[in-house]
C-alpha cells in the first residue's frame, strides 16, 4: 500500500515516536499525518526582522535579535536560584533570565557562539532582559525550513507539561511536509479555484503552516476557510436535495374555495408583502411531491398565524386535516380563539384539545378525528398521545419550535401513509448567516417586514433614582385603562435568591399599588400550573391591572391591552430574551413602551445590550448583535449541533464567505446532484471521505 497522508500514521513521522503520537492522540486527536496537517495554528508571530539591542524598546512585543552569550552565572540562595547569562551584539549588552529548568540550560548554553533569541524583553534599572527567550544556534536557524512567520498552535497543559512545546510541534511539522510535500489531494475543482482565484491545496496547507508573508497567509486561510464552509454547505444542500427525493408527500395541487375565500374576503388586513411572499413559498412546497420541511421564521407580530392559517386552508382544500401545535396551554387557546375568528364564515371545524379538556369533549374529538368531520386540531402536546388518530392529516404546523423535539414530531406521522408537510413558525430571529448553517439543510421563508402603521415599542434605560417617575409612569397607564408587565429575572443558578427578589418586587409593587384600586397578579415557576394559569387568564380577561412574573411569560402570551413591560436587572437577561419579552406589548392600538431598570454596575457587554435595545425594535438586527457578542456557540439551539466546530472559519467573522460557499455549493448541485462530471472528481473524492470518516455533520437538523 502506498503511504498517503491520509493512511500513514503520525507514529512513522520522523521525530514523533509512539510516546508522543499517543500523547497527541489523546490531547488533540492527531492520529494521521493527515490529521496533524489539518491541525492549524492559531496565531503567527512575526520574525520578518531581527533587532539590535540598542534599539529595544520597552513596548511588550516579541522581538528576535542575533548576538552571544558572553558569560553566565547562578544568583540568589536556594528557594529563588535564578539562571542569568549577559547577551551581547555589537550595539550593546542584555540579560537573559531563567527561573526553571536551571541545571539543564546551562549545562546546555554554549558561549561565544551565535544565537538568535526570541521572547519579551523588560526594562530593569536600564538594563534589558529577556526571561525564558526561544534560542537556536544560529547555524541550526540557517538550516531550518526558512519560513519568516512563526506558526503558534494551540496546546493542552498535559502537551506542556511533556515537553512537547510549540517548537516540538513546528519541528514536527517541517518534517512533514519535507516528506509529503505536494502529496496533498486537491479537494476542489479547477473550475471552482480558477473562479475564484484560489490558490490549490498544497501551497495553501504549506503557506498556512509555514507562511512566507502576510500576504500569501492570507490567501491561504481564505481558501481554507471557504473549502470548509463549501464542503458543509455542500453536504447539507445534498441532504435537503435527497430528502426531498426520498420523503415523498402529499401533493396538495389545488387552490380552492377556502383559502380563496379566507384571502379574498374574509382577512380584515391586506397581507404584507413578505407574507404574501412566504405563502406563495410554502404553497409550491406543498404541490411537489415532496415533504415540505419548513422553518417560517417572522419577528414578534409579524403576523405569522394568518400565514399558518392560510397554509391550512391549502390542506383543507385538498381534503386534508390540519393539526396546530403550541408549547403551552395558554397559547393553544389563543390560537384556537385567533383561528376561529378567521374562519368563523367558512364551514370549517376547529376543536381545541389540551390537557384539561374533558373526557366526553375528548372523544367527541377523536370521532371527529377518525371520521374526518374535523379539519383543524389545535393543542398542546396532548396532541402526540397515541389515541388521537386523524383520518388523513396533511399539514401540522408548530409554534415556538425550540419545545418540541424531532422526535415528538414524527410521532405524529407514524400513522400517515405518507408524512404530513411540517411548518415550524418560531419568532427568535436568527442571524441569516448562522441559519445557513443551523437549518441550512431545510428550507426558510423569512417574514421580514411587519404590518404597516405597527407602531414601534419606545424603549428606555432608567435606573434606581428614577423609579418613583417610573411608577407614576405605571399609574398613567393604568388611569388610561391600559395594563402592565413587571419581570423580574430568573436564573437557575440562585433560584433561591432569585425568588426572594421577586417575592420582595411583589410585595413592594402591591405597596405601591394597593387594593382594591389597583389589582396585581403574580405568576413565577414556582406555582402549580393549574394556579398560574388561573393568574395569566385573570390578566388576560383585564381583571389584574399588573402583571408580576419570572419569565414564564416570554412565549407567545398576546394581551393586546398591555402597553407597558417593565424590566427589572434587565442586565441579567440576554437579547434575544429581552426582545421576546418586549414582544408582550405593542400588541394593540395603543403606543407602547418598554422601560429597562438597571442595576448600576453594568459590564460593557450589559451596556451594549440594553443600548442595542433601546435602539431598536428589529429582531434580525438584535439577533446579529446577539450573535456577535455572544458567539455562535452560545446562540440557543447551536451548542448541540457540533457544526459551530469548525476548524478554520467564523461564521461571523467570515459571514461573505458562507454566502460564497453557500452559492458555489447551490450551483454546484443544479448542475451536478450526484458530484458525477469528471470535473468535479477532486470535489466528488473529497464529499465521501467526509462522509466516510466524519459523521459529525450526518446529524444535525
Ligand atoms: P406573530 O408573528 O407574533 O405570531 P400574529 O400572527 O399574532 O404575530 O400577528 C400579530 C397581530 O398583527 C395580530 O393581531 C394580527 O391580526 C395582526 N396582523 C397580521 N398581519 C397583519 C397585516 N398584514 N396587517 C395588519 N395587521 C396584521
Ligand atoms: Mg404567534
Amino acid at each position: 500500500m502506498t503511504q498517503t497522508p491520509s493512511n500513514t500514521l503520525l507514529f512513522y513521522l520522523k521525530g514523533v515516536g509512539p510516546a508522543r503520537a499517543e500523547l497527541l492522540g489523546k490531547e488533540l486527536g492527531i492520529k494521521t499525518v493527515y490529521d496533524l496537517v489539518n491541525f492549524f495554528p492559531n496565531r503567527y508571530i512575526d520574525r520578518t526582522r531581527f533587532y539590535k539591542i540598542s534599539e529595544l524598546q520597552e513596548s511588550g512585543a516579541e522581538v528576535q535579535i542575533i548576538g552571544q552569550i558572553t558569560s553566565i552565572s547562578t544568583e540568589g540562595n536556594n528557594r529563588s536560584t535564578r539562571l542569568k547569562a549577559t547577551f551581547t551584539d555589537e550595539t550593546g549588552s542584555m540579560e537573559l533570565v531563567w527561573f526553571q529548568g536551571i541545571k539543564w540550560i546551562k549545562t546546555a548554553l554554549k558561549t561565544n557562539t551565535p544565537y538568535v533569541i526570541f521572547g519579551k524583553a523588560n526594562q530593569f534599572k536600564g538594563v534589558f532582559s529577556m526571561p525564558h527567550p526561544e534560542m537556536d544556534l544560529l547555524l541550526d536557524f540557517q538550516k531550518s525550513l526558512q519560513t519568516a512567520m512563526q506558526p503558534v498552535y494551540p496546546s493542552t497543559e498535559n502537551l506542556a507539561k511533556k515537553g512537547v512545546s510549540n517548537r516540538v510541534i513546528q519541528t514536527i511539522m517541517q518534517n512533514l511536509f519535507l516528506e509529503f510535500k505536494s502529496r496533498f489531494q486537491e479537494t476542489l475543482s479547477k473550475e471552482i479555484l480558477d473562479q475564484n482565484h484560489f490558490i490549490d491545496k498544497n501551497t495553501a496547507l504549506f503557506q498556512l503552516h509555514f507562511p512566507e508573508n502576510q500576504e500569501l497567509l492570507k490567501k491561504a486561510q481564505w481558501r481554507m476557510k471557504f473549502e470548509e464552509l463549501f464542503f458543509i454547505q455542500l453536504q447539507l444542500l445534498r441532504n435537503n436535495l435527497i430528502r426531498k427525493r426520498k420523503i415523498k408527500g402529499y401533493i396538495f395541487e389545488k387552490v380552492g374555495d377556502y383559502f380563496n375565500n379566507l384571502y379574498e374576503k374574509h382577512i380584515p388586513f391586506s397581507l404584507t408583502n413578505a407574507q404574501k411572499r412566504v405563502i406563495k413559498e410554502i404553497r409550491k412546497d406543498m404541490m411537489r411531491g415532496a415533504q415540505m420541511n419548513r422553518l417560517l421564521q417572522g419577528d414578534v407580530g409579524s403576523g405569522k398565524t394568518i400565514v399558518a392559517v392560510l397554509s391550512a386552508m391549502i390542506a383543507i382544500d385538498n381534503g386534508f386535516q390540519v393539526a396546530i401545535m403550541a408549547p403551552t396551554e395558554i397559547l393553544a387557546n389563543q390560537h384556537f380563539f385567533s383561528v376561529l375568528e378567521l374562519v368563523k364564515n367558512l364551514n370549517i371545524q376547529v376543536r381545541l384539545l389540551t390537557g384539561s379538556t374533558k373526557t366526553k369533549e375528548r372523544n367527541e374529538i377523536h370521532e371527529g378525528l377518525i371520521s374526518g368531520e374535523l379539519h383543524i386540531l389545535i393543542g398542546t402536546h396532548a396532541l402526540i398521545e397515541d389515541k388521537v388518530k386523524f383520518q388523513n392529516l396533511g399539514l401540522v404546523i408548530i409554534d415556538e419550535q425550540h419545545k418540541f423535539g424531532v422526535e415528538q414530531r414524527s410521532k405524529m406521522w407514524k400513522k400517515n401513509i405518507l408524512p404530513p408537510h411540517i411548518l415550524v413558525m418560531t419568532a427568535t430571529p436568527i442571524p441569516r448567516t448562522l441559519a445557513m448553517t443551523l437549518y441550512g439543510d431545510l428550507d426558510v421563508s423569512i417574514i421580514d417586514e411587519l404590518p404597516l402603521g405597527r407602531k414601534e415599542i419606545k424603549t428606555a434605560l432608567r435606573f434606581e433614582n428614577q423609579r418613583l417617575s417610573v411608577f407614576k409612569f405605571i399609574r398613567d397607564e393604568i388611569v388610561k385603562g391600559h395594563q402592565v408587565y413587571i419581570v423580574y429575572p430568573l436564573i437557575d443558578e440562585s433560584e433561591t435568591l432569585d425568588f426572594k427578589n421577586l417575592m420582595e418586587g411583589y410585595e413592594s409593587v402591591v405597596r405601591e399599588f394597593p387594593r382594591p384600586q389597583y389589582q396585581v397578579s403574580i405568576v413565577h415557576g414556582k406555582m402549580k400550573p393549574a394556579d398560574k394559569e388561573y393568574e395569566m387568564d385573570l390578566f388576560v380577561k383585564g381583571k389584574t391591572h399588573i402583571m408580576v412574573a419570572t419569565t414564564v411569560i416570554e412565549v407567545g402570551v398576546n394581551v393586546p391591552n398591555a402597553s407597558l413591560m417593565l424590566i427589572e436587572n434587565p442586565e441579567k437577561f440576554g437579547l434575544s430574551q429581552l426582545h421576546q419579552l418586549r414582544g408582550r406589548v405593542g400588541r394593540g392600538a395603543n403606543q407602547s413602551y418598554c422601560i429597562l431598570m438597571a442595576g448600576y454596575k453594568l459590564t460593557d457587554e450589559a451596556k451594549t445590550r440594553l443600548q442595542t435595545m433601546v435602539e431598536t425594535n428589529d429582531g434580525f438586527k438584535i439577533a446579529e448583535v446577539d450573535l456577535k457578542l455572544r458567539g455562535p456557540g452560545n446562540i440557543m439551539g447551536t451548542q448541540q449541533s457540533g457544526i459551530i466546530n469548525l476548524k478554520i472559519a467564523d461564521i461571523v467573522k467570515d459571514s461573505d464567505l458562507l454566502k460564497m460557499a453557500r452559492f458555489t455549493a447551490f450551483d454546484l448541485l443544479k448542475e451536478d446532484p450526484n458530484l458525477e462530471m469528471p470535473k468535479n472528481a477532486n470535489i466528488r473524492n473529497t464529499y465521501k471521505d467526509i462522509e466516510a470518516n466524519m459523521g459529525i455533520w450526518a446529524n444535525i437538523s
